[in-house]
């Protein structure tokens, strides 16, 4: 776990050279999902600071299972899978920031609960870039008009826009969306429909990392790079 996290720290570093980024510019979100909490816990051991789980139910065993040693490390837990509005409270006491917002319907539902919770929620815009039916998020024609309606909800920080482009062999073939999603990000900004927080960028898997990275990743999402290929 140590010499995969490592590696996989070396690689951001050298991707963050290549860009002339520094590396505390990258947040690593550890995708633990199908992971079991022992595992979990020796990532969090080797210094895995951020997890990321994409299931509200399978994170409801997890995380309170894991909540001493978390604590004690100051984990933060992000939901970065598809999260339904009946599922949104437990969401919204389990996780530290959603990235995959996807309607207006769902982020009034969270900002709702954050305020009955006393919370005040990060989320992230997951946008559909490939149009994939199988994946979720908003067309980037709704993206706009989904940031102005976030910014007005007391209880949610929009932190900016996630997406999971279309899978290739070649990580070169990625790049493209990863650019696409930046200048979203960068038009959004320069419009004034978003406010200063609006800034990251959640893009980036174990294959295609380090070219996220390149075209301005602020946060990776990686699984099996870290705990080997799920069953
Ligand atoms: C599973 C998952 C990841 C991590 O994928 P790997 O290829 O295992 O790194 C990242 N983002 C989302 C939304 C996922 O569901």
């Amino acid at each position: 776990m140590r010499a995969r996290l490592e590696a996989i720290n070396q690689r951001i570093a050298a991707a963050c050279g290549r860009a002339g980024r520094q590396v505390s510019e990258i947040t690593l979100v550890a995708v633990s999902k199908t992971v079991p909490a022992e595992r979990i816990r020796e990532a969090i051991e080797a210094g895995v600071r951020t997890l990321g789980e994409n299931r509200v139910q399978e994170a409801t065993a997890k995380i309170p299972e894991l909540k001493p040693l978390a604590d004690e490390y100051n984990v933060q837990w992000h939901l970065i899978g598809h999260l339904q509005s009946n599922k949104a409270r437990r969401a919204v006491e389990l996780f530290d920031a959603v990235h995959s917002v996807d309607s207006f319907k769902l982020a009034e539902r969270l900002d709702s609960i954050a305020g009955e919770l006393g919370k005040r929620l990060p989320v992230f815009i997951e946008v559909n870039l490939g149009g994939e039916q199988s994946k979720a998020g908003v067309a980037p024609d709704d993206v706009f008009l989904l940031c102005e309606q976030i910014g007005k909800f007391a209880n949610l920080e929009l932190k900016g826009l996630m997406t999971v482009p279309p899978f290739f062999d070649d990580p070169e073939d990625a790049r493209p969306f990863f650019q696409r999603l930046r200048r979203m990000r960068d038009d959004a900004r320069q419009t004034g429909l978003v406010g200063e927080q609006f800034k990251d960028l959640s893009m980036g898997m174990s294959n295609d990392f380090e070219v996220a990275i390149e075209e301005g990743a602020t946060f990776v999402r990686v699984g099996t790079a870290l705990f080997g290929a799920r069953a």
